[in-house]
């Protein structure tokens, strides 16, 4: 009789971990960690018990966007307390190695950094861990999606056609891994002109939607290009809380209750 396959350790569910969702893109740029830590906000703000792990080893950008500094420091053993912000528990390469420092780490490397990252750190209870993955379709991202217990993925991806192909070859990237996709968000999807009132689609318009109904996943929302969305980022106060009554952090909380 065939005997039930035990999972791979590294596959194995994280004690205390409801759900663990990856947040990906094609390629950089797109938005996908403003998109990563507004969506963890806004699931916080529908009353969810939140984690943030930046496993954009490379490029880290919590520190910034959530305006944490400081050393996350040890409990146990070689278990470490996760950084807190706004409700969200944070964990970050950021915290660990200084914004000079060149990470110049080969692939085995950044997948034992990220394991350690989501295993060995307290987390606690959580309903949803959300992972902002580095971006891009190559080897480590494909590993990372096979190592982490991943319950599904959303794609982010701007209108454009070049960002639309690189996007598809992440949902290709997940399908190969049997991570389901949770739906594809367009970000920077229009253009609200303060001075005219006028619409512009600086990116085009509606392309994410498109591939999404083409594929057959969701399509999850449209987030308009704005300023103040780019100014509460750098300013470490994320749109969903920095305009909690506004319509910004009202789509967030939209997407949060359909992942
Ligand atoms: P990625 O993680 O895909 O590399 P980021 O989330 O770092 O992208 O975003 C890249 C830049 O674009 C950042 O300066 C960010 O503040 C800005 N940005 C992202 N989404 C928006 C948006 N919807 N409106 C305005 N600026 C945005």
């Amino acid at each position: 009789r065939a005997q039930a396959a035990t999972p791979a350790p590294e596959k194995a569910e994280v004690p205390g971990i409801g759900a663990i969702i990856a947040v990906a893109s094609g390629k950089g740029g797109v938005g996908k960690s403003t998109t990563s830590v507004n969506l963890a906000l806004g699931l916080a703000a529908n009353g969810q018990r939140v984690g943030i792990l930046d496993a954009d080893i490379y490029g880290p950008s919590m520190p910034r966007l959530l305006h944490i500094s400081g050393r996350p420091q040890p409990v146990s053993g070689r278990i470490i307390r996760p950084m807190e912000a706004y409700d969200l528990k944070v964990m970050s390469m950021g915290f660990l190695v200084d914004e000079e420092t060149p990470m110049i780490w080969r692939g085995p490397m950044v997948i034992s950094a990220i394991t350690q990252m989501l295993r060995e750190v307290e987390w606690g209870e959580l309903d949803v861990l959300v992972v902002d993955m580095p971006p891009g379709t190559g080897d480590a991202q494909l590993t990372m999606a096979q190592n982490v217990p991943l319950a599904g993925a959303v794609i982010v991806s701007t209108p454009q056609d070049l960002a639309l192909i690189d996007a598809r070859k992440g949902l290709a990237m997940f399908r190969k891994v049997d991570v389901p996709i949770l739906g594809i968000v367009e970000n920077m999807s229009y253009f609200l002109c303060p001075d005219c009132g006028g619409r512009h689609d600086i990116f085009g318009h509606g392309g994410a939607k498109r591939e999404a109904e083409r594929i057959g996943v969701p399509f999850l929302g449209e987030i308009p290009l704005d300023i103040r969305i780019r100014e509460t980022s750098d300013g470490g106060t994320p749109v969903v809380v920095a305009d909690a009554g506004g319509s910004h952090a009202a789509i967030y909380r939209d997407i949060a209750s359909t992942v």
